[in-house]
């Protein structure tokens, strides 16, 4: 086998810890991993990125991309250079708020045709399950999607309407006929029919609940300075998966549920919401301190599985002032790996919880298993991040289309400073994603 790349750290993340160690990497696939004073094969070349950490590449199964048909609010273009900026290198794109809707094998033709001339990362696609059409759903999964989603509640396109209980069923019957998956936005109509009217420009908070179990919050490490600068290089040719055709769940006992959540939900809370802030509006909405200690709690202890974007962004027009009417989705494929970073270490979490987290889980869910982990026989796709760095938020560093942010003037922790996609670097990966004089290293965070 001919080694063609050896990317060397003294920090990598493996499935077994993490540890020094030379990465081999043969036609796009890791070879081997080997140990951090390997030899490197004539003809091999060395990247040594020092002490910054290598991680498996992320993988975000929650990506609105809205390309063709909504592209004013995103496009394949800009959203997986955001996304390659931001350390993903598998994106998987919601069958929603692109027109058409994934919903026939028709439409995710289109889908495919448009992604395939733009993607920077390699992207998959999920179908979508209407009310009208339970007769797509196999034809959709031959053709290679990973499993289909389903809103219970208006979904805020009026294009993808909700499944109600009966037609719920029908679709689960026939998703698991073959052996599929569904993927649910599980808020409740009625509960929310019985909820009291959105509130203007304020913010209504919940009912208090009651408080779950605290971590103690972790050490804090010195910051480091910044990467140097890197050079830009020709895009990698991008992939545009399917899911795997022997991919099989396991045996059929008992009901498997994964859940998952976001960065918002894990780092922003409603107590900090400004009035008429509606960059931080979404769907479900940002709830209080207190629900996110309990978020926490379930990422600790393994009810929730994966931390995925669910990036859905839009034109600045549609974030009025108004709560009740602005459009919910917040933008993060750029910054979630630093946002969650942030939050994990100071409740005494390490890299790898955010591994798997980030990466290991959502591969596994989407069936990815060349994806997800650091281990020969997978693709060689990497984030590098400069763990201890920190860099403060500033709208105009970000690739997705419309640069609205609810993290805006955050300071994070966490520099991606390389994303490599089987064995290529990313050109779009940013070095710094704040220019230095704007970066504040050093800065504390709470
Ligand atoms: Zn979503």
């Amino acid at each position: 086998m001919d080694i063609d790349l050896v990317l060397r750290s003294t920090r990598v993340i493996t499935p077994e810890g993490t540890r020094p160690a030379s990465i081999a990497v043969s036609g796009g696939t890791i070879a081997a991993v080997l140990p951090h004073d390997a030899e490197v094969p004539p003809g091999a070349r060395l990247e040594d990125v020092g002490d910054d950490v290598v991680l498996p590449g992320l993988v975000d199964t929650h990506v609105h991309v809205n390309d063709p048909g909504r592209t004013e609010w995103e496009g394949f273009w800009t959203a997986t250079r955001a996304a390659a900026a931001g350390g993903i290198t598998t994106l998987l794109d919601m069958p929603l708020n692109s027109l058409p809707p994934t919903t026939t094998v028709e439409n995710l033709r289109v889908k495919q045709d448009v992604a395939r001339a733009k993607a920077h990362v390699d992207v998959g696609f999920w179908g979508g399950a209407l009310p009208d059409n339970v007769k797509d759903l196999r034809p959709l999964h031959d053709a290679g999607v990973f499993g289909f989603k389903c809103f219970l509640s208006p979904s805020g396109v009026e294009e993808f309407p909700e499944l109600d209980q009966e037609r719920l069923a029908t679709s689960l019957a026939e998703v698991a006929g073959f052996d599929g998956l569904m993927i649910v936005h599980a808020e409740d109509p009625h509960h929310l029919a019985a909820a009291p009217p959105a509130d203007g420009r304020r913010v209504r908070r919940l009912p208090r609940l009651p408080a779950p179990g605290r971590r103690e919050h972790g050490h804090r490490e010195p910051d480091r300075p910044g990467p140097p600068a890197r050079r830009p290089r020709p895009r990698p040719a991008p992939l545009l998966l399917r899911r795997p055709s022997g991919h099989r769940r396991g045996p059929g006992r008992g009901v498997k549920v994964t859940v998952e959540s976001c960065p918002h939900f894990l780092t922003l809370t409603a107590e900090e919401i400004p009035d008429g802030a509606t960059e931080f509006k979404c769907c479900p909405p940002i709830r209080e301190a207190v629900n996110q200690d309990a978020l926490w709690q379930g990422l600790a202890d393994g009810t929730i599985d994966c931390i995925v974007s669910d990036h859905s962004p839009s034109t600045a027009d549609l974030k009025t002032p108004d709560f009740a009417s602005a459009w919910g989705g917040i933008s993060s494929l750029q910054l979630g790996l630093p946002a969650v970073w942030t939050e994990a270490r100071r409740r005494g979490h390490d890299l790898t919880d955010v591994v798997r987290w980030m990466s290991e889980g959502p591969a596994r869910l989407a069936g990815l298993d060349r994806k997800g982990a650091i281990e020969a026989g997978r693709d060689a796709d990497f984030a590098v991040l400069d763990p201890e760095a920190t860099f403060t938020v500033d709208p105009a560093e970000l690739q997705h289309r419309n640069r609205i942010t609810a993290y805006a003037g955050k300071t994070l922790h966490g520099v991606v400073t390389s994303t490599w996609l089987r064995g290529e670097r990313s050109p779009t990966a940013v070095s710094s994603p704040s220019p230095p004089a704007a970066s504040s290293k050093g800065t504390t965070d709470p």
